[in-house]
């Protein structure tokens, strides 16, 4: 049997400190009694090979106090759910793994300081990592983003790294300053290409605005809206978290939908022309978007000359 064929399951717990168990599966077998479990106070879980990590959900609580956690250089493709209820974390690192998104629940974690995600899959971040007010380093050199969120413009960093990215390929495209893009699903990734028209926003995703800041404040509504004629798509897309939902980048709403786009390319801490992306939740914050982007673009064009 092959090393490919083994794989290492690391599992955080709780016993007067933080203790990780290592279990080993091969041939479809569980091993079910750990193949070490150790008192690990500040884990660090670097250089280990695991390819899962689970969280126990009674020790996310007792787990608060780790500020600093260390998974770089394992086989990890995703993160669990609890990793983001650890807001004692000021420093993350999951550099040189496989990981291809990061959930938007990164933004419950309001203690973050530093981030260092380099080497890894990811095509796009969330906005909500933005508006983590403590992030002062982000480090996403070798990914695959093909753009940030506008948020990272308004947030406190000091540092980010993002060379080895697909930003300044998309950049060769759109010399123009702004675009509006269209979301594209190829096979299991999402891109994103220029858009020739303009982007009209869908009745469907209309009516769900409406619906999601309505039921936003009177839980009455939600109940009503379970007994509704609504689809389970629609259900779905209206039973987003306040806390960790999108916002739109003109009016701060929170977003139900997710239809309107507009990048434009500014600088930022030292680097030159990246692009950014804009979301908005009606057709006139969009507008208003597009017009205060041409305005900007205009007065730096006089600027220059
Ligand atoms: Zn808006």
């Amino acid at each position: 049997m092959s090393c490919n064929d083994i794989i290492i399951t690391a599992v955080l717990w709780y016993l007067n400190g933080c203790m990780v168990s290592f279990y080993q599966q091969s041939d479809g077998e569980e091993q079910k009694c750990p193949l070490e479990t150790v008192n690990l106070p500040y884990p660090n879980l670097s250089y280990r090979s695991i390819n899962i990590l689970k969280i126990t959900q009674p020790a996310v609580n007792r787990l608060s106090y780790l500020a600093t956690l260390n998974l770089q250089n394992n086989q990890l493709t995703t993160l669990p759910a609890e990793l983001w209820q650890l807001t004692g974390l000021q420093e993350l690192n999951i550099s040189r793994n496989q990981i291809k998104s990061i959930p938007p629940e990164i933004g419950y974690l309001v203690n973050l300081r530093d981030f260092y995600a380099y080497n890894n899959q990811i095509q796009e971040l969330p906005s909500q990592l933005g508006r983590l007010t403590d992030l002062r380093v982000l480090d996403l050199t070798a990914n695959k983003l093909n753009y940030l969120p506008v948020e990272l413009l308004s947030s406190n960093l000091n540092k980010i790294w993002v060379d080895k990215n697909e930003l300044f390929s998309t950049k060769k495209n759109n010399m123009d300053g702004w675009k509006q893009w269209q979301k594209k699903e190829v096979s299991s990734s999402t891109i994103y290409i220029p858009s020739t028209s303009d982007d009209i926003l869908s009745l469907r995703s209309t009516c769900i605005q409406t619906i999601g800041e309505a039921i936003l404040d009177d839980p009455d509504q939600q109940e009503a809206l379970q007994e509704s004629c609504l689809t389970q798509g629609m259900l779905e897309q209206l039973s987003i978290d306040p806390k960790s939902a999108p916002r739109c980048s003109v009016c701060q709403n929170i977003m139900f939908h997710d239809d309107l786009w507009l990048m434009h390319f500014d600088s930022f801490l030292k680097l030159t022309s990246v692009p950014f992306l804009h979301r908005a939740c009606s057709q006139i914050c969009w507008t208003n978007l597009r017009l205060k982007l041409q305005v900007e673009k205009m007065m730096a064009c006089n600027n220059i000359t």
